[in-house]
């Protein structure tokens, strides 16, 4: 790219304006990120405020008439590069963008972000007393703004398919609807014949563990993976989340309970995942459009892969167990390495989907997903969604909720985001996680026994090479057949679960 920079005057002027924008989006990060870590509770109006002005000016910018005319010039004069080249990925990626953008009116995008913290605030008041009625007429007011917002796309086969795309490029509701039927088809009978079995015993996860000793061995853990703690930190805040201000400095956050151990070890793993994918795209894409994972579903492939096959696989804990003994002894000295490794993958019809096991996980998603596409189609009214979200779980999971706080305000996503688009990359991600894992191994048998040995470096040289340097110059589609040679499926999912659970139950 440095070379074309110096010859080609109006991708390196498209450069600049996406250098200044990113600036302002990353300028906007950071003001989140300390909103969600240090920022005392007073200064919550003023930073809303703050942040929809930089979303204000970078939409702006973005859309400014100049950016359109560059890409333009750009693909006319440049339409002899190959497609994989990073120059013309740049300007397709970018162009992609702009078309989205410039459809979506100012006007709009103010209107709907402000709805969306008028929105959380009641939901974050109406929760805890469980009171979906004080909530309901803004979720229906959210409902109309998610179908205004899809109505800027028209053409769409089904009216989830814009709000699905922003998060996952290439999926419609239609594809999706059918991959969850079939995951539905497959994972019922197992839920329940796991259901039939005697429960799995996990009170050594429940017991005293001190927050500090809790913070230190997960930092090791995460330095182990190969997360670059010179180019990233963790900290603490409510809801764990990645975030990335420059390629040089992509930050992780976790929660702790004291009297849980897997809840800050496994966020702190997942969300690991994430900042190794964003930690490993090309530093010639820096700045850019480019220097971003490629969807929602992608990523999350990468926070489960991290999280659930490699840290809750038995070799992992062959290496890790006996550390993790000597920073609790009095807690774990009694308990098996094959006791703990049981109680960190009990199976539980469960209410609460972040709690979840990796065998009923994806069917919470299903439940939300198929609800969003219902709302979306007029079929469902938000008033009759707490029933039709207990019949979901009824359904689904044989369990059904005793308050609206455990069912359908559990989630924040519908409450601060949109009704559609949401909950579909948690599942694509899990599919995903198998088939990228799978891949590996099938390159690199050697993985297993390495990790057994703490050597996490071939299965992350792989990733690298073949997920993570790529930001998101290829589509999800075109990544996942490039790094496993097959399109999505959900078998190797599928035959992940009966192996792993086969075994444990
Ligand atoms: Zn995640």
């Amino acid at each position: 790219m440095q070379t074309l920079e110096k010859t080609h005057p109006k991708l390196a002027e498209l450069k600049t304006r996406l250098t200044e924008i990113n600036d302002i989006n990353s300028a906007a990060s950071l003001l989140h990120w300390d909103q969600a870590t240090y920022m005392p509770a007073g200064g919550a109006a003023a930073r809303g405020r703050q942040l929809a002005t930089l979303g204000q000016i970078a939409h702006e910018k973005f859309t400014a008439p100049a950016i359109g005319q560059l890409l333009a010039d750009l693909q006319t004069d440049r339409t002899s590069l190959p497609y994989d080249t990073d120059e013309a990925s740049l300007i397709r990626i970018t162009k992609r963008e702009y078309d989205r953008a410039v459809k979506v009116p100012a006007e709009f995008v103010a209107r709907f972000s402000h709805h969306r913290t008028e929105c959380y605030g009641a939901w974050a008041k109406a929760r805890p007393e469980n009171n979906f009625a004080a909530v309901q007429p803004y979720l229906e007011r959210m409902l109309e703004l998610s179908r205004e917002y899809a109505n800027f796309f028209p053409g769409y086969e089904h009216i989830a398919d814009p709000l699905i795309e922003d998060a996952d490029y290439g999926m419609t509701a239609n594809t999706v609807r059918s991959l969850f039927a079939r995951l539905r088809e497959e994972l019922v009978p197992i839920v329940q014949s796991i259901a039939s079995q005697p429960a799995i015993d996990d009170t050594c996860l429940r017991q005293h563990f001190p927050e500090d000793r809790q913070l230190a061995f997960s930092h090791q853990v995460i330095a182990q993976l190969g997360y670059d703690l010179q180019r990233g930190r963790q900290d603490k805040t409510l809801h764990p989340f990645m975030t990335k201000f420059s390629l040089g400095d992509v930050r992780i956050t976790t929660r702790v309970y004291e009297n849980h151990l897997a809840q800050a070890l496994f966020s702190s793993i997942h969300e690991t995942g994430h900042a190794m994918y964003e930690q490993g795209i090309s530093p010639e894409f820096e700045a850019t459009p480019l220097a971003n994972g490629t969807s929602a579903g992608v990523h999350e492939s990468q926070s489960r892969l991290w999280e659930n096959l490699v840290g809750r696989s038995r070799e992992f804990w062959q290496f890790f167990y006996p550390q993790l003994q000597a920073v609790f002894p009095t807690q774990l000295q009694d308990v098996s390495v094959e006791t703990f490794y049981r109680a960190i993958n009990k199976v539980e019809r469960s209410l609460i989907r972040t709690d979840a096991d990796e065998v009923t996980y994806n069917l919470h998603v299903a439940i939300r997903f198929e609800l969003e596409l219902q709302m979306l189609e007029g079929k469902l009214a938000v008033r009759d969604l707490p029933a039709a979200w207990n019949e979901g779980y009824r359904t689904a999971l044989g369990i059904v909720p005793s308050s609206d706080s455990e069912g359908v305000m559990q989630d924040v996503h519908w409450y601060m985001g949109s009704i559609g688009g949401m909950f579909q990359g948690y599942t694509l991600g899990n599919l995903m996680s198998a088939q990228f894992f799978a891949a590996a191994l099938q390159a690199h048998p050697e993985i297993p026994t390495q990790i057994q040995q703490g050597n996490f470096q071939t299965l992350l040289n792989w990733l690298q090479t073949n997920i993570y340097q790529h930001g998101c110059k290829y589509t999800p589609v075109e990544l996942m057949q490039k790094a496993t040679g097959n399109p999505l499926s959900i078998d190797p999912f599928i035959s992940y679960i009966r192996q792993k659970y086969g075994e444990i139950y």
